[in-house]
């Protein structure tokens, strides 16, 4: 068998060509940064948001859900610091006018724009032509609120789920009756206009984000900043199956943390374009409950029963993007290998993320007492396992090849032998062995 680095071009490829993601309008030639998913991205999709909802929020006693609105009042954005600092530093191509990310130019983590004009001194634009000085370009949408559209009705769509989540905070304590810690967890929409979204569904305008926002004590921290740096290492590589040898640990530099962040961790994945942030670990502080309390004049502090005293809870925050997690997993799956001298290609994904988990087929499909008993062990699958496909579609060989490039943990396929004994033959994706089984031994 032969394996080779996985590139970006392949990744996209199959994800077009198989139905996983397709270009956002993509009849009017696309809209930079936004991506539709197809029929078998949605299944992967809803099922890394389903598997991390049960890991956050079902499986846990102290962490409840909300699903707040994209729009909010604008004063939200402008307590948590985004109206005046949600910025990227940028430059403009003087003659194309086209707007480049400062810091990726410049080849560095820092958005310190000193920084960055001594490190772009004599860079050209990709393009060869010179570059403007470095800017803080906000990254928020604006829309407007109502029939008239002034100053007073602009609103934002929300660049983190997280904002909800802090205005929510003493709505969730009182109705839920939860005593620190505890935390709060919301998937959703969020829109960025990033200057140069790039690389595929890695960075996007509009993407989907899963947080988790955890209210602690102040001398708790540490120790809480430790327990969701492991979740999420955790949840990546057992709940996922992603190998630990495509992730490692990058620790945010000052210059480089957001504006609420006392300390920073990100994962990194192993992106086809190089080692990129997957998720992120922060230590907020009590920065944005402070700056809501100020903001609203409503009071946002705690009472802790027990020590008898009063203070605005600490937030340790997990965030993590759900198309750079499906972009990791596609990316951490993806193999081409050769077998007995025929080429393929295989997503190697943990059998209980797959989009279907059978693929059943009638070895022919113009004998109908072969197509009859194969719909009877389809129905018998889709009925105890759900995600089942049908397909009958050209040869066994170019059926396996469908399968194995989408990923289908196993091939079940009805011949004249079933007919007789009720037997089938099940191939493995992975091994591509074949193994003789009774119908009612089926099983996943
Ligand atoms: P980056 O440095 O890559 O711009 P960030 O540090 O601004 O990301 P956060 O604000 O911490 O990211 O957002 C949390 C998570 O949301 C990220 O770890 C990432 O998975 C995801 N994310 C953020 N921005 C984008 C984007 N433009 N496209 C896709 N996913 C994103």
């Amino acid at each position: 068998m032969e394996e080779k680095t996985v590139r970006m071009e392949d990744i996209i490829s199959l994800a077009k060509r198989r139905g996983f993601v397709f270009q956002a309008s993509e009849i009017y030639g696309g809209l930079a940064g936004f991506w539709d998913y197809g029929p078998l991205g949605v299944e992967l999709v809803n099922k890394l948001k389903a598997e991390w909802w049960k890991a956050v929020v079902t499986e846990s006693d102290n962490i409840f859900g909300v699903d707040g609105a994209i729009i909010q009042n604008p004063k939200l954005w402008e307590a948590s610091g985004h109206v005046a600092g949600f910025t990227d530093p940028m430059v403009e191509d003087v003659v194309t006018h086209k707007r480049y990310r400062a810091d990726h130019l410049a080849g560095t983590d820092s958005t310190d724009l000193g920084e960055l004009k001594e490190l772009l001194k004599g860079k050209k634009s990709p393009d060869g032509n010179d570059l403007s000085e470095p800017r803080y370009f906000n990254m928020m949408m604006q829309t407007w609120v109502g029939a008239v559209q002034d100053d007073s009705a602009v609103a934002y769509l929300r660049p983190e789920t997280a904002g909800s989540i802090f205005t929510n905070y003493e709505n969730v304590r009182e109705t839920m009756r939860a005593k620190l810690p505890f935390g709060i967890a919301q998937i959703g929409k969020a829109f960025r206009n990033e200057i140069s979204p790039r690389d595929f569904i890695f960075r996007v305008r509009e993407l989907e984000q899963m947080e988790i926002q955890y209210f602690i004590r102040p001398q708790s921290q540490d120790a809480a900043y430790e327990q969701w740096r492991e979740f999420a290492w955790d949840f990546l590589t057992t709940r996922l199956g992603i190998a630990p040898e495509n992730l490692k640990w990058h620790e945010h530099e000052e210059n480089e943390r957001a504006h609420y962040a006392a300390a920073a961790h990100d994962i990194y994945f192993k992106f086809p374009q190089g080692f990129k942030e997957l998720w992120g670990t922060h230590n907020r502080t009590d920065f944005d409950l402070s700056s809501h309390q100020k903001t609203s004049g409503k009071d946002l502090s705690y009472f802790d029963d027990a020590a008898k005293e009063r203070f605005i809870p600490y937030v340790i925050e997990s965030s993590v993007g759900v198309g750079r997690m499906l972009l990791a997993v596609l990316a951490d799956a993806y193999r081409e290998e050769e077998i007995n001298g025929d080429k393929r290609v295989v997503l190697k994904l943990k059998p209980e993320l797959a989009p279907y988990r059978f693929a059943v087929s009638p070895l022919l499909k113009n004998k109908p007492e072969l197509v009859e008993k194969a719909r009877g062990v389809y129905l018998m699958l889709k009925k105890q396992y759900g995600n089942v496909t049908w397909d009958d579609n050209g040869n066994i060989g170019k059926r396996y090849r469908r399968q194995d490039e989408i990923g289908t943990p196993n091939c079940v396929v009805i011949d004249f032998q079933t007919l007789e004994d009720d037997t089938v033959t099940v191939r493995d994706r992975d091994s591509t062995e074949q193994k003789r089984v009774a119908i009612k031994n089926i099983s996943a």
